[in-house]
């Protein structure tokens, strides 16, 4: 295998925090890396042997970042995607390849590709344009409550709206959406598939996301997700048949709804490491960054079963606090055993910007639970 204590090189687009921790594995490891970002200071600076910073959204730019590496993978999707088919023509192995990385980009597409290979997924409507979709309310072919998702660059909820009524209507983004099905939700669910360039394929197990309900960002991940063996066999069975369909190479997160009614549904899915995914690090035999690696390079896929129980809390800039950041009352949840901190090296915080994560583990889940409650209120991410 040459890309150990070789020149041979890994490339990563993107250096946010998901690149930082891919990092741990190549510094472990003796891989060669290089990161591109627009950012000076970007978390993944400080842990690649080269950096280049650039746009991610400029096909010239990803096209002269990606001729010089080996191998190239992501750690975010808003990167040029035409830019990737050009380097895998050239020969460059990239992986997820662009073909996925185009379905992914586009919330409609995606949604078509659901239904194309009879994934279950929430019933949907795409429109062309915000007064599209206000002329079918209109002759009343949709209904309130739904939920608008704009076919592009949506994250953390940001491209996501409950449309209850003609005044919320008024409110959502023109350009091209979808008008989806409202789904009464049990759980959110979660499982996060590797698939190598041989096909080998292997699943972490399903794991629970709990919500914050202003800021529609994830609060918790419970790993393993607190439901039945046929619920969780069924999810991962679900999971496998999307990361089939789509012949990644790479991690596949799979983000899932169990409704109220006890059905499976695909909400969306990341080719790339994911927040759902943080806990491996502490409580897996193989994280999901060391399993993404090994899948760039064609390596034989690592165990993807628990060695404890873990849940993660996300460590979120507090409201009301923009500008330098300082974490209060870190050397307390020091103290608790099974805490482990990660810090991305962001140096400013605004309010709910994703500045480190905490997985707590424990040979119970529900002891692990319960302390990360305590993390959560004892640590605050604020200015001084
Ligand atoms: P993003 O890509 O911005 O993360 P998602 O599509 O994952 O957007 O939606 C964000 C959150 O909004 C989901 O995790 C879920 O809580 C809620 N949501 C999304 N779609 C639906 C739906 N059809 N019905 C009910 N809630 C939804």
């Amino acid at each position: 295998m040459g890309f150990f204590s070789s020149k041979q090189t890994i490339g990563i687009l993107g250096g946010g925090q998901l690149g930082k921790m891919l990092l741990n594995t190549t510094y472990q490891w003796d891989l060669q890396t290089k990161v591109m970002d627009p950012s000076a200071e970007a978390p993944a600076r400080i842990a690649c042997n080269h950096f280049v910073q650039g746009d991610l959204m400029d096909y010239q730019t990803v096209v002269d970042f990606g001729k010089e590496v080996d191998v190239l993978t992501i750690e975010i999707e808003n990167i040029n995607a035409d830019a990737l088919a050009t380097l895998e023509q050239q020969g460059v192995k990239v992986y997820p390849q662009a073909a996925v990385l185009k379905v992914i980009q586009n919330k409609c597409h995606q949604k078509q590709f659901y239904q194309k290979n009879k994934i279950p997924t929430a019933s949907f409507q795409l429109f062309n344009s915000k007064e599209e979709l206000k002329d079918a309310v209109g002759r009343g072919l949709i209904s309130f409550p739904f939920v608008w998702k704009s076919e592009s660059m949506g994250y953390d909820g940001y491209g996501v709206q409950i449309v209850r009524s003609n005044q919320n209507l008024e409110q959502i983004k023109e350009g091209a959406c979808m008008a989806e099905e409202l789904v009464a939700i049990e759980k959110e669910l979660g499982i996060i598939v590797c698939r190598s360039p041989k096909g080998e394929t292997r699943c972490y197990p399903c794991v629970e996301m709990e919500f914050h309900p202003e800021a529609n960002q994830v609060e918790y991940v419970l790993s393993p997700a607190r439901i039945s063996k046929d619920v969780a066999k069924k999810a991962e069975e679900i999971a496998l048949a999307v990361s089939k369909a789509f012949q990644h190479v790479g991690l596949l997160a799979v983000e899932l709804f169990l409704t109220k009614d006890g059905e499976i549904w695909v909400n969306e899915v990341a080719p790339r490491p994911h927040n759902s995914g943080h806990y491996s690090i502490e409580a897996s035999y193989t994280s999901q960054f060391e399993q993404h690696i090994r899948a760039l390079l064609d390596l034989p896929l690592g165990n993807t079963a628990n060695k404890v129980s873990g849940v993660t809390v996300n460590l979120v800039g507090k409201e009301g606090h923009n500008g330098p950041v300082h974490y209060k009352n870190i050397e307390h949840i020091l103290a608790i055993e099974g805490v482990n901190p990660h810090i991305y090296g962001k140096k400013e915080t605004r309010p709910f910007r994703k500045m480190g994560h905490i997985t707590i583990v424990n040979k119970e889940l529900s002891v692990a639970r319960k302390i990360a409650e305590d993390v959560k209120e004892t640590i605050e991410v604020i200015t001084k």
